[in-house]
């Protein structure tokens, strides 16, 4: 009786937070009847609020099992339809070194079939390092992108004489020189001569040869590869598929001199749902439109199917960690009364970075706690450095959280979607630590990272403790 009682008077609330919903990577996410946030892996249920109660905040939290799911689905996806439209080409998703660079990412990543992609001789390293820890099996395939620095290419020679396939894609004629003599197989970039409607979409772009230039040096060397990379967040099929007939057409010339030629990278961009307000593009039509395409055009230019390539970054790594905070206090707002300033205890600049540095970049916030709370209050948050700009107005609109009463004096935060990039774009302005990471994998709850002290911080700006 008592329960049904409640069902009928509450709203639903996991509804109403967006938790649940495929569209919105959030299926993994639901409310207890606590109105506490949990987090399902299979039957497995973690509670969020006992992380905060254990670990306190600024606090990652990483699911491992949804970046599995993630990378595994998308490669089974790809080789469905390649089996279905009887594609001859193969399939390879490189892992986006870049995204996400922790071990605990790139591990269970490389598990689930993953290849690598690196983007600078560092993160080339921390290759090498796995390679000698005997990590993967010698398979696995490493795209080297970014401006190749004599160390890279130095790390490039070497881990390619201990027999692992890595290919670097050369993006300028200096590059090409310099790898001339290189005796694996060799990648290239080119910059699409397509305009797509993405907001990263340059008019001046400073990537790689233009097709015009690519076409002219003709014969190179062991080239196996050819790379683009449109844009980040794009949220149109077409966006994919334009690009693709492009370099489908390049492919087939540049294979006039250079038969080695068998592979196609379409780089990243795959878009994730930060605002869960419109859907994204579904990714099963997308899959079998480009391979429809490739298919399609190749057969017309009369050249074989190329293999191909995917770098999607944030499509994996995003959805796949959330960030805590604590809401500390709360303000009213001059000349608008309607609105509260909710202040957290970690900052959009330092730990949210993309909040500052993507024009209009939305989050998706929800509490950890009080999901079942009747009364919300409209705010805007603030962060806890003294940058005027260290806060989210959701673009002059508003964000819905519990009210804070005595029924409700503590409130916990949940953003969203924060695996790919914040971390490694995280700072240290007005001395903010940056965040803790945990981990929640096969049901149990492990710290990987603490939260920064401030005897770390100090020492990492000279402060050694012996300074009188
Ligand atoms: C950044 C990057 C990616 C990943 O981009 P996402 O938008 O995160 O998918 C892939 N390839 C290259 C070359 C990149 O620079």
């Amino acid at each position: 009786m008592a329960k049904k009682k409640i069902k009928k008077q509450g709203k639903n609330w996991k509804k109403f937070w967006k938790l649940g919903m495929e569209e919105f990577n959030t299926q993994h996410f639901d409310v207890n009847a606590n109105g506490d946030m949990i987090v399902n892996e299979g039957y497995y249920q973690y509670n969020i609020m006992d992380i905060v109660r254990k670990y306190g905040t600024m606090t990652e939290v990483f699911f491992p099992s949804i970046l599995e799911h993630r990378v595994s689905d998308l490669i089974e996806l790809f080789n469905a339809y390649i089996k279905i439209l009887n594609y001859k080409g193969k399939f390879y998703y490189h892992y986006v070194m870049k995204s996400n660079q922790n071990r605990e990412f790139v591990l269970p990543a490389i598990a689930e079939g993953s290849h690598i992609e690196v983007s600078s001789s560092n993160e080339l390293f921390l290759v090498k390092r796995m390679l000698e820890q005997g990590k993967f099996n010698r398979k696995v395939r490493v795209t080297c992108n970014g401006p190749k620095t004599d160390e890279y290419i130095r790390l490039i020679e070497e881990l390619r004489d201990k027999g692992l396939i890595i290919i670097p894609i050369i993006e300028n004629t200096h590059e090409l020189n310099r790898l001339k003599k290189f005796k694996g197989e060799v990648g290239v970039r080119v910059n699409l001569d397509v305009k797509i409607d993405a907001h990263w979409d340059k008019k001046y772009n400073h990537f790689g040869f233009d097709e015009e230039d690519l076409l002219k040096i003709g014969k190179i060397r062991n080239l196996s590869m050819l790379h683009y990379h449109i844009s980040t967040q794009n949220e149109k099929v077409e966006g994919f598929i334009k690009p693709l007939k492009r370099a489908i057409a390049l492919y087939a010339k540049l294979r006039e001199q250079n038969p080695g030629l068998d592979t196609v990278n379409f780089g990243g961009g795959m878009p994730v749902p930060y605002e869960k307000r419109k859907k994204m593009i579904s990714v099963k039509n997308l899959v079998n439109q480009m391979i429809k395409t490739a298919k399609k055009e190749s057969d017309k230019l009369g050249v074989k199917h190329p293999n191909l390539v995917c770098e999607w970054g944030s499509y994996f790594t995003a959805p796949s960690q959330i960030t805590l905070f604590k809401v500390i206090e709360e303000k009213s707002i001059s000349n608008k009364s309607d609105t509260k300033w909710y202040f957290i205890d970690g900052s959009f600049i330092t730990n949210l970075t993309d909040t500052w540095s993507v024009v209009r970049h939305k989050w998706h916030f929800a509490p950890a706690n009080h999901l079942n709370a009747r009364r919300l209050q409209k705010v805007w948050l603030a962060g806890s450095t003294c940058d005027a700009d260290d806060r989210y107005t959701a673009s002059g609109n508003y964000v819905l959280l519990p009210k804070l009463n005595e029924e409700i004096p503590d409130l916990y935060l949940v953003v969203f979607d924060t695996g790919s990039y914040q971390y490694t774009l995280s700072n240290n302005h007005c001395l903010i630590s940056k965040p803790a990471l945990v981990v929640c994998q096969n049901g149990e709850i492990k710290l990987s990272r603490k939260r920064q002290t401030p005897e770390e911080l100090g020492k990492l700006f000279g402060w050694n403790g012996d300074h009188k």
